[in-house]
C-alpha cells in the first residue's frame, strides 16, 4: 500500500483528548493528500478510542491516501495510580517510548511500510530524539495558539520580564506588535504561584528540543495571528496549518478520536428555533467544583435560555465526585434543557440552533468556536485558557468574559452567569459578536480552501517530505528554513540497522 502513497508518516500523540484531536485531524489532512498515516498513542487510550469512536487498526483508504492506528503499551497496569502524576508519567512514557517506537518503525519497514517522517505533539519531545537517532526527519504540531507559543518561548529564554515572586502583577509585552498581556492574561502556568508547576515543566520541556524538528506546524492560521506568526517564524520554521478540523477534502469523515462516545443531541437541537440554544462545555480535563456547578445550573435556569449542557463523568480514580445538578433541576428545565456526558462538539457548534458557547477556552474549543462562526462566553480556568479568553474577547471580539483572568479559586455567581448569557444571546453586543464570528469563519474557510494560507503551508510541508523521501543523501537540508535533517533514507535500511543494534 505504501507504494501507492506519497510516503508513510508516523504520528505519535501524548494520550490526552486535547492532544489527540488536533494531531489526528492533521493526520487526516495528510492522509487525504495522498500519504499513508499511522496514528499512534498509548494502548489504554487506543482502547478508549476503539470503544467510543469505533476506530479500527487496519489500514483504511482516506481521501487520496490511507490511515491506520497502531498503539503501544505504556508499561503500566491499567489502574496504575502513577499515571495521574504527570512528572512520573512523562518519564515512564519516555522510557518506554524510546524503546518501542523504533521497534514499531522497524516492524513497519519490514512489512513494506518504511516510515519517512515522525510527527509528535507537546509533552513527548523525545520523539524528535528517536527520529534523529533513526536518521528520520521530524516535525512537531504545536496545539495551542501562537500567542502562547511566543509567551512560553520568551519566558523560557528570559527575553522579556514575566510575573515573578517579587513582581507578581507585572504585565507582559511580547517583543512584537501585539497587545500587552496583563499579568492575569499570561498563561497561568507561568505564574510563580501556580499550583500546576508540573504543567509548566511539561510544556517547557518541548523547548529544549525545538531546534531538531525541520518544521513546527501550528494549529492556527496566518490571518488570525499575523504578527505573532511572523515574529516566531524569524526564530523557528513555523507553518500555520489550522483550523485542522476543517478538511475540505474529507468534510464528512467518520474517523474520530473521541475517548467517550458522544451522546445524541442533534435531533434535540433540530427541534429548537435558530440561534436559541446555549451550548455549555468545559472540555475534557477541567473538573469544576460542585458549588460552581450549582451556580451554573441556576444561572441557566434563571436566564430562561434553552441550553445543551455537557457534563463529562469524573476521571477514574481522580478523587473527584461525580458532579450533580441541584434537586429538581431537570423538572424545572423541562424540554428547554438537555444534559449529556459528551457532545459531538464539532456538529453542535455547526448547528443553526446554537446561539453561543460557554467554554473554558481550551485551544481546540476556541478554534472550533471561532471558525464555526460561534460567539462565546469565556469561562477560562487555567493555563493557556486565560490567554485564549483575552484573545477571544478583546482581540477577535467574539466573546464576553464570565470570569476575569485566573479564576482557579473564584466562584462565578449565578447572577453573573445569567447576565453574560443574556448579553451573548440578545441585544447589540450579541449581534456584533455574531458578525465578527462569521468573519472569522469565512477567513478560516479561506485559509484551508485550495490556495489558502494553511493549504499552502501544508503543501510546502508535504513537498519537503516528498523531496526528502526521494533523497538518500546524508546531511541534506530540507525546508525553506534549511533546518538540517541528519540523514534521510528511502529504504529504511538504516532504521533496521540502528534499531537492530539498539533493541
Ligand atoms: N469535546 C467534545 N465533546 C465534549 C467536550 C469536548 O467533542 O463534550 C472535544 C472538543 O471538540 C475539543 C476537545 O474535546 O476538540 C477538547 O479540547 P480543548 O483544547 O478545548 O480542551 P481540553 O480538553 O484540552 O481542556
Amino acid at each position: 500500500m505504501v507504494s501507492e502513497s506519497l510516503g508513510h508518516l508516523f504520528l505519535v500523540s501524548f494520550p490526552a483528548q486535547g492532544h489527540v484531536n488536533p494531531l489526528l485531524r492533521l493526520g487526516k489532512i495528510l492522509a487525504s493528500k495522498g500519504f499513508l498515516v499511522t496514528f499512534s498513542t498509548t494502548e489504554t487510550t487506543g482502547e478508549q478510542m476503539r470503544k467510543a469512536s469505533g476506530i479500527i487498526d487496519t489500514m483504511t483508504p482516506f481521501g487520496d491516501g490511507f490511515i491506520r492506528f497502531e498503539f503501544f503499551a505504556d508499561g503500566w497496569e491499567e489502574d496504575e495510580p502513577r499515571r495521574r502524576d504527570l512528572d512520573q508519567y512523562l518519564l515512564q512514557l519516555e522510557l518506554v517510548g524510546k524503546q518501542v517506537i523504533p521497534q514499531m518503525i522497524k516492524k513497519n519497514a519490514e512489512q513494506g511500510r518504511p516510515v519517512c517522517c515522525l510527527i509528535n505533539n507537546p509533552f513527548i519531545p523525545w520523539v524528535t530524539d528517536v527520529a534523529t537517532t533513526l536518521g528520520l526527519p521530524s516535525a512537531m504540531l504545536w496545539i495551542q495558539s501562537c500567542a502562547c507559543f511566543a509567551s512560553y518561548y520568551h519566558y523560557y529564554h528570559g527575553t522579556v520580564p514575566f510575573p515573578d515572586e517579587e513582581h507578581p502583577e507585572i504585565d507582559v509585552q511580547l517583543p512584537c506588535n501585539v497587545p500587552l498581556l496583563k499579568h492575569d492574561e499570561v498563561p497561568s502556568f507561568l505564574h510563580p504561584t501556580t499550583p500546576y508547576a508540573i504543567l509548566r515543566r511539561a510544556i517547557l520541556g518541548q523547548y529544549k528540543n525545538l531546534d531538531k524538528p525541520f518544521c513546527i506546524l501550528m494549529e492556527t492560521f496566518e490571518e488570525l495571528e499575523p504578527e505573532l506568526i511572523k515574529h516566531m517564524s524569524e526564530i523557528f520554521p513555523i507553518k500555520a496549518v489550522g483550523p485542522l478540523f476543517r478538511n475540505p477534502k474529507a468534510p464528512q469523515t467518520t474517523v474520530h478520536g473521541d475517548f467517550l462516545k458522544a451522546d445524541d443531541c442533534i435531533e434535540w437541537l433540530d427541534t429548537k428555533p435558530p440561534s436559541s440554544v446555549v451550548y455549555v462545555s468545559f472540555g475534557s480535563i477541567i473538573q469544576l467544583k460542585q458549588d460552581q456547578w450549582n451556580e451554573i445550573a441556576y444561572g441557566l435556569l434563571n436566564s430562561g435560555v434553552s441550553f445543551l449542557l455537557a457534563m463529562k463523568p469524573a476521571h477514574k480514580g481522580a478523587g473527584h465526585d461525580l458532579p450533580v445538578l441541584p434537586d429538581g433541576f431537570s423538572k424545572k428545565a423541562g424540554d428547554r434543557g438537555k444534559v449529556v456526558q459528551w457532545s459531538p462538539q464539532e456538529k453542535v457548534l455547526a448547528h443553526p440552533s446554537v446561539a453561543c458557547f460557554v467554554t473554558h477556552c481550551g485551544w481546540n474549543s476556541t478554534m472550533e468556536a471561532l471558525t464555526s462562526g460561534m460567539p462565546v462566553v469565556a469561562f477560562p480556568q487555567l493555563g493557556d485558557q486565560v490567554t485564549n479568553a483575552k484573545y477571544m474577547v478583546d482581540i477577535f471580539k467574539v466573546g464576553v468574559r464570565m470570569s476575569r483572568g485566573q479564576a482557579e479559586n473564584k466562584l462565578i455567581t449565578r447572577d453573573e452567569i445569567e447576565k453574560c448569557l443574556l448579553e451573548a444571546t440578545g441585544g447589540p453586543k450579541a449581534v456584533e459578536m455574531k458578525e465578527n464570528a462569521m468573519k472569522w469563519k469565512e477567513a478560516a474557510e479561506a485559509a484551508v480552501a485550495e490556495g489558502g494560507s494553511s493549504d499552502w503551508n501544508i503543501r510546502y510541508f508535504t513537498d519537503d517530505i516528498v523531496k526528502a523521501n526521494e533523497s538518500e543523501i546524508a546531511g541534506k537540508c530540507i525546508g525553506s528554513n534549511e533546518f538540517p535533517v541528519s540523514v534521510v533514507v528511502k529504504s529504511n535500511e538504516k532504521v533496521a540497522e540502528l534499531v537492530g543494534s539498539s533493541a
